[in-house]
């Protein structure tokens, strides 16, 4: 394998109701940098039906080129077909990176390709640099229970492959009417010849706030005491138009199912305000929330670890305290 022939680094545009998914945008403000930094070009890989139109968006978010993958047989996310498209992409044009979102999606479809070419995957990164001069990716991840980053490299193969999580990289301030080069791609694939079939895609009915796109959040740990406890999280949560959030011992209990667990192992996020109420703040916590715009920990124990990483913190007993601001902002 020669690695002259790969140039360029890709991010696989992930869509999301029509529109191009936040972490995608992310990934663009980072590979921008990489692309820069290696002095080479930014380019985005779109699969899908309908989703030409979302060149406008992904070039004003920094990409200098789109491949444009328009067909119904991409209606719907499927491995199989997403696959053959991006593989054949990717043979054609031969990338030095390609940046996926850590997404049920991301994650799927980049170790799909990564098995078939094959090359490396480095799951889940958390920062991303790229050596000028070799093009060697430096992707690295928290490790051994978030007491070290790991750097993985991938010195084999080309191309360089990563799922990188949400909420960690920040994407570009757009430049509308910013262009780039379309090109339009197609592989000869038949629907008879994809085994999976979408038969129903059914929508989640209840009226809930995502946690990864909360203004709010507010997470609660073991102090709650157990399940029953827990429900002060939820009706705070619910006064302010919130998400609700968890540790993992929390998790681990059953009080709360896992999509609400923040940190190392759960989702990280950025909300303007988190509360962290009877949570202790180990390491595997903090990873997912120290980038909050503003931090409010309640914890009965003045020398919990929460209180190096918060702005405002309380201590006292939660059971005194989040009634006590659930009475305040029901009747605000
Ligand atoms: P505890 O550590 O038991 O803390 C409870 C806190 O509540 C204490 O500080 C106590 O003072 C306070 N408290 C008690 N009663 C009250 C009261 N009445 N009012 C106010 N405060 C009170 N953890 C995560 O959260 N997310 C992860 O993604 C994650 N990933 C991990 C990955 C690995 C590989 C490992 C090894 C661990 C991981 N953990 C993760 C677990 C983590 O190390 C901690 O064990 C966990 O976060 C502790 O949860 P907690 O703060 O709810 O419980």
């Amino acid at each position: 394998m020669s690695f002259e022939d790969y140039r360029g680094v890709w991010v696989y545009i992930e869509v999301k109701e029509g529109q191009v998914a936040p972490v995608s945008l992310e990934l663009l403000g980072a590979g921008r940098r990489l692309a820069d930094k290696r002095r080479t070009e930014l380019a985005g890989v779109v699969i899908g039906e309908g989703v030409k139109p979302l060149a406008e968006t992904v070039f004003a978010y920094g990409a200098d080129t789109l491949y444009v993958y328009d067909d119904p047989i991409y209606k719907h996310y499927r491995t199989e077909p997403y696959m053959k498209a991006l593989l054949a992409c990717t043979q054609k044009y031969k990338p030095e990176i390609i940046l996926y979102g850590a997404t049920s999606t991301g994650k799927d479809l980049a170790s799909a390709v990564a098995t078939d070419l094959p090359t490396g995957l480095t799951a889940d990164s958390t920062m991303l640099d790229v050596e000028e001069d070799t093009g060697l990716l430096l992707a690295s991840r928290p490790a051994f229970g978030g007491n070290i980053m790991a750097t993985i490299l991938c010195k084999k193969y080309r191309p360089q492959m990563a799922t990188v999580r949400p909420k960690v990289m920040k994407a570009l301030f757009p430049e509308p009417g910013r262009t780039g080069t379309l090109v339009e791609e197609s592989i000869p694939l038949q629907e008879e010849e994809v085994r999976t079939k979408v038969l129903e895609i059914v929508r989640e009915t209840a009226r809930r706030v995502r946690i990864d796109e909360a203004d709010i959040v507010v997470a609660g740990g073991k102090g709650m005491g157990g399940p029953a406890g827990f429900q002060l999280i939820h009706k705070l949560a619910e006064v302010l138009g919130a998400a609700v959030g968890a540790s993992r011992d929390v998790v681990e209990a059953g009080w709360i199912g896992h999509h609400h667990q923040v940190g190392q192992t759960g989702v990280t996020v950025t909300p303007k305000i988190y509360f962290a109420v009877g949570i202790s703040g180990a390491i595997q916590h903090i990873v997912g929330m120290q980038n909050s715009g503003l931090i409010i920990a309640i914890n009965k124990d003045p020398n919990a670890a929460i209180f190096q990483n918060c702005h405002y913190g309380i201590v006292g007993d939660a059971f005194e305290i989040l009634p006590l601001l659930i009475e305040e902002y029901t009747t605000a």
